[in-house]
């Protein structure tokens, strides 16, 4: 069993919450910022992005989920553009 890579940054092995101070970036340890990438829907509006649990179920009007699904929260660095995506539950 692996405890840990003595390179990488402890806050790294704790998911931060989507509310919380955003964690350090794992590539370069500058600061992230919360943020999330867009989706659009059939009519073009902007919408988040969600993780869905399985496979996609294909449909008549394309793919849609089987199970639960949860937003996803991205952190982007500041520095170099490194994304970190989190799905917490609600
Ligand atoms: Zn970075």
């Amino acid at each position: 069993m692996i405890l840990g890579d003595p390179n990488r940054p402890p806050y790294a092995a704790q998911p931060p919450k989507p509310e919380m101070t955003p964690p350090g970036c794992a590539k370069c340890g500058k600061e992230m910022q919360l943020g999330f990438i867009a989706d659009t829907d059939h009519h073009g509006a902007m919408a988040e992005q969600e993780w869905a649990i399985g496979r996609p179920v294909k449909g008549f009007f394309g793919v849609h989920a089987s199970g639960r699904t949860y937003t996803v929260r991205t952190y982007r660095c500041t520095q170099c553009g490194y994304l970190e995506s989190y799905a917490p539950s609600r």
